[in-house]
């Protein structure tokens, strides 16, 4: 802290770009502080650590010949950030109130309604899991009813056993969560709205090696069957408009995500027409001084974890050397 007890630098979430930016400003001794956030559902789970805690093996990161789990990594992104004096605060920040003038500190506001203080901010909140919307599938995903945003955290429960489970979705996303759960099940079938899929080569072929994966081409989930539990879903094909049944005990939806950014509602900050955080240049400047974003919430292109990393760590620099242009040591 500096002598008026603001923090030099404050850094708003915890996945790769988070915890990155952390250990390069705390090597460069601006004491960060990083707001991991509280888990929650929303309806589908939200955890300190980002979508890495949702993933099984991360093989594409530099540095891992073995492959390495995302909460494995996570977990040891957070050592060495630690190691480096990071502090850590198991809160949400809920609301800020950004200053346009440097010199006169940003005011962060925790879910616990903890005022804190801040010359410079990094906004590394990265993104959640998008949802089709339709009434019955948030429904069922809120009770426990079958249906899910994440394979990798539910498809092992003794329900999806055996059973004809779905994933909508034709991205790396999809791609993954359909090959884990064709472990298990009796058939996986992954719907998707177009006739090719958007997922690397790789994913693609991994998953349609496998016996029981079959892919329904140009098909869109329109409702989700079932009142406790998810018993099918009605499809529609997106080129005859023609609706049929499918009868399914899961289904996992994997359309993407969306940028967290609920929390910077009418703090002035800008945002791209998709709602990521708008970046100045190919740095991690925002339109706010003093306010920086790096990872997934400011980027709609890769939103990898190495390329989060790399985010992460130019965030810290532009911070370091914003903070040390306008006398803060
Ligand atoms: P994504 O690449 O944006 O793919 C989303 C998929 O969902 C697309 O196929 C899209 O269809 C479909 N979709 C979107 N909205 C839909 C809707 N309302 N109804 C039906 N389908 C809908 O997202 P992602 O798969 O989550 O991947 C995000 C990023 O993470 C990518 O850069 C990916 O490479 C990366 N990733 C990498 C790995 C890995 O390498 N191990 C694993 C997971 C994710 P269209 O194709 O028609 O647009």
């Amino acid at each position: 802290m500096t002598a008026s007890d603001t923090h030099k630098l404050v850094i708003i979430g915890s996945g790769p770009a988070g915890w990155t930016a952390a250990i390069y400003a705390a090597r460069a001794q601006l004491e960060p502080v990083v707001y991991v956030g509280v888990p929650k559902q929303d309806p589908g789970p939200v955890l300190p650590g980002g979508q890495l805690m949702l993933t099984t093996e991360v093989e594409n990161y530099p540095g891992f010949p073995h492959g390495v789990t995302g909460p494995k990594m996570m977990e040891d992104f957070q050592k060495q950030a630690e190691r480096f004096g990071t502090r850590v605060i198991g809160e949400d920040i809920a609301r800020v109130e950004f200053s346009r003038t440097p010199g006169v500190p940003h005011v962060l506001h925790t879910s616990e309604g903890v005022v804190v203080k801040a010359h410079a901010v990094i906004i590394a909140t990265g993104a959640v899991a998008n949802w089709i919307g339709l009434p019955n599938e948030m429904r069922l995903a809120r009770t426990g009813g079958g249906v899910s945003a994440c394979a990798v955290c539910d498809g092992a429960l003794p329900g999806f056993r055996n059973q004809p489970l779905a994933v909508v979705g034709g991205g790396d996303t999809a791609m993954e969560e359909a090959s884990y759960l064709t472990k298990f099940a009796s058939t996986v079938y992954v719907i998707h709205r177009r006739d090719t899929l958007r997922a690397s080569k790789i994913m693609q072929q991994r998953f349609l090696s496998r016996p029981n994966a079959k892919v329904l081409w140009n098909k869109v989930v329109v409702d989700v069957l079932g009142d406790e539990v998810i018993s099918g879903v009605m499809l529609e094909d997106t080129v005859t408009q023609e609706r049929s049944r499918l009868d399914v005990r899961g289904l996992f939806i994997a359309i993407g995500h969306t940028p967290a950014t609920r929390f910077l509602k009418d703090s002035g900050l800008e945002f791209t027409e998709k709602g990521y955080v708008a970046l100045k240049r190919r740095d991690s400047y925002t339109n706010i001084p003093g306010v920086f974003a790096a990872g997934d919430v400011a980027d709609e292109h890769y939103r990898q974890a190495v390329t989060a990393a790399g985010m992460g760590c130019t965030a810290a620099l532009d911070a370091e050397r914003w903070l040390a242009a306008h006398n803060v040591h």
